[in-house]
């Protein structure tokens, strides 16, 4: 898919398994310059941008690597191979990011601004995020 950036995720603990690793993600929102960001970096625009800026919350699709402990948390399919992330981005910020359950089916698209993502009301049921804003929960 070209030009990305990616978000590094320390000692990710698996749902499945409980195995702890560490992850690089790739993702396609933003401007895409190879920056590596890290949970609560601001993502920036302007070089190879994807997506659309100004969104409140947003998930768009992460490539990363299965759990090493037991090849995935879940179930994969065609669309949907066990290295697949979801990554939460709020204000421009990066909240969040876990392996994708498929919840959003961002899979089937549609490729909308020449990425995959959706735009969200609210964080799923388990997703808890330490910033300023005052989330459902
Ligand atoms: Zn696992």
């Amino acid at each position: 898919m070209g030009m990305f950036s990616s978000v590094r995720l320390h000692q990710v603990s698996c749902p499945k398994c409980g195995a702890k690793s560490d992850h690089w993600v790739q993702f396609y929102f933003g401007g895409c310059g190879l920056e590596v960001f890290k949970i609560g970096d601001k993502i920036t625009w302007g070089l190879h941008d994807r997506g659309e800026p100004g969104h409140r919350l947003i998930v768009t699709r992460g490539l990363g690597d299965p759990c090493p402990g037991c090849g995935g948390p879940y179930a994969s399919s065609p669309n949907h191979g066990p290295d697949l992330f979801d990554v939460f981005i709020e204000d421009d910020v990066i909240t969040h990011a876990r392996w994708s359950e498929d919840e959003f089916g961002l899979e089937l698209g549609p490729i909308r601004a020449d990425t995959l993502f959706a735009v969200l009301d609210g964080y799923p049921p388990g997703i808890k995020v330490g910033n300023e804003h005052d989330h459902r929960s």
